[in-house]
């Protein structure tokens, strides 16, 4: 089903995984189980992440498949960096024989441990591009949005020109990078409605597992970590138990107040956790909430 649809009927709840790892190569089980257990919450799609360079590309499609073979709506994620208009036009090619009616089009950033032997941008410098050239074919587009600025971006008011460039090219929804502040998200949300952006633009929701992966993920995004959720982080750093239950309790309620607040759809970047996921959205009382 496409993703522009279902947008117009309701609000969203949906789910990001990624490949598995290079080491367990071929075996699919764990991420097949995990999906299955993602049912139980009746997400309305789920994104598949995509490696920048094509690294994983055989999997990000083979996963795409379970997805449908679970009845669920997939989101396939694609990336333009190394990618030229030929490589694209195969990937798409195979989404389309699959049977994937939506697409996330991505910059992607250069892997550190990737060498291109030519230029990495040969046919798209940015996502824009990538939105133009897929735009065509029947493909439902969405694009990132970053509610605290892309750390390459000069201003803030660039990122939001460049969403309504890639709504004009196609693009009919937006998810966001994670963040911890909804405050941010709602200035964000405003400031794009002002400037024009009228596509949905569903909020990016990262459980917090442990205060260590928060900390990485803090440093490598730039995202801001409010007064309570840094007391939590430091109260809990020794006790992953309690830091899960914490943890858990603040995506659930971050959740709660944005779809109070209108939030046009929630998507939980599940790192491949189900059941952690799962105690969120009930804790979250989302799927008791009206659409
Ligand atoms: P762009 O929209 O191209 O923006 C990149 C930078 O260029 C920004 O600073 C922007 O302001 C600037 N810019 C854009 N267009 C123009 C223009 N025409 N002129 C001048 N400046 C411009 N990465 C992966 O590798 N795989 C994934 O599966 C993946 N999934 C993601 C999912 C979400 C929801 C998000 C938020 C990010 C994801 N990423 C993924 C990371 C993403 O690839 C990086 O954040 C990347 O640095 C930017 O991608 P983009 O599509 O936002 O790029």
């Amino acid at each position: 089903m496409r993703i522009d649809s279902i947008l117009r009927e309701r609000r969203t709840l949906s789910f990001e995984v990624f490949p598995p790892k290079q080491e367990h190569d071929g075996d699919l089980s764990g991420i097949r189980g995990t999906l299955a257990a993602l049912t139980a919450a009746s997400p309305d799609f789920v994104s598949v992440t995509y490696g920048a360079g094509g690294q994983n590309r055989p999997r990000a499609l083979e996963i795409a498949e379970i997805v449908l073979s679970l009845e669920m709506t997939p989101l396939s994620h694609l990336t333009a960096v190394g990618y030229t208009k030929e490589d694209t036009a195969r990937v798409t090619g195979a989404l389309s024989r699959l049977g994937v009616e939506n697409v996330l089009a991505l910059r992607g950033d250069v892997p550190a441990d990737m060498k291109f032997p030519q230029d990495p941008w040969v046919d798209f410098r940015y996502a824009l591009d990538l939105v133009k050239f897929i735009a065509p074919q029947r493909f439902c587009l969405s694009g990132a949005a970053y509610p605290e600025k892309h750390p390459e971006s000069p201003h803030p008011d660039r990122d939001v020109e460049v969403m309504s460039l890639k709504e004009r090219a196609g693009v009919s929804f937006f998810i966001t990078q994670l963040f911890f502040d909804n405050d941010l998200f709602f200035k964000f949300r405003d400031g794009c409605r002002e400037a024009g952006v009228h596509a949905p633009i569903l909020a990016g929701i990262m459980p917090i597992f442990k205060a260590q992966q928060i900390r990485r993920i803090v440093e490598i995004s730039g995202c801001s970590v409010p007064a309570k959720l840094e007391a939590i982080l430091d109260r809990y750093a020794d006790n992953d138990a309690a830091m899960k239950d914490a943890g858990s309790d603040y995506a659930a309620s971050q959740i709660t107040e944005l779809w109070s607040g209108g939030v046009e759809g929630v998507h939980i970047y599940t790192m491949n956790k189900s059941s952690q996921v799962l105690d969120i959205v009930a804790r979250s009382g989302l799927r008791e909430a009206k659409p």
